[in-house]
Formats: C-alpha cells, structure tokens, sequence
C-alpha cells in the first residue's frame, strides 16, 4: 500500500499536506479524518491549484461517516475533484 505525502502518483494518499486538516497517522486504509480509526472506503480526490500544477492530484480516505465532511471541507475551497470508492 501507498503512504506519506503524495510525489508525482496522483493516486497515492497523502496526509501532510500544510492545508490538510488530518493527522497523519496510521495506514492509508484508515480514513484521513482526525482520531477517526474507521477503515476508508472513499477516495477523496483534490487539487490545490495554489501548490499543485492542474493535473496532480490528492487524495484523501475516508470513512462513509467522514466522506462527506471531508468533501465539504475541499469543496467550499474549490479545491474537491471528485469523490469515488476506494478499491
Ligand atoms: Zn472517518
């Protein structure tokens, strides 16, 4: 599995980005949401065009109870892509 901060594979999960409201611990099977243990099964997809060039990608995991909050979060920042399962 994937972990850490994201290099070029927009698909790898990333937890340390500085506007990242997540801690960054545990797997990346765990959701991204902090304190949350609950194991992710969202993928949720963003870009920062203030850090990222347009075609990088991040992506949080999420749990079905953090899916949505996460979403919102990028999604007033104009930052969410899209939400999809996580394989
Ligand atoms: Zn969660």
């Amino acid at each position: 599995m994937l972990r850490g901060c994201a290099a070029d594979d927009g698909r790898q999960v990333m937890h340390a980005c500085q506007t990242c409201p997540v801690s960054d611990q545990g797997s990346p099977a765990i959701c991204s949401a902090k304190g949350c243990q609950a194991a992710a099964t969202w993928a949720v997809v963003w870009n920062n065009p203030r850090l990222h060039t347009p075609d990088r990608e991040k992506v949080w995991v999420a749990c079905d109870e953090h899916k949505q909050p996460l979403a919102d979060y990028l999604a007033v920042r104009s930052f969410l892509k899209r939400v999809e399962p996580l394989e």
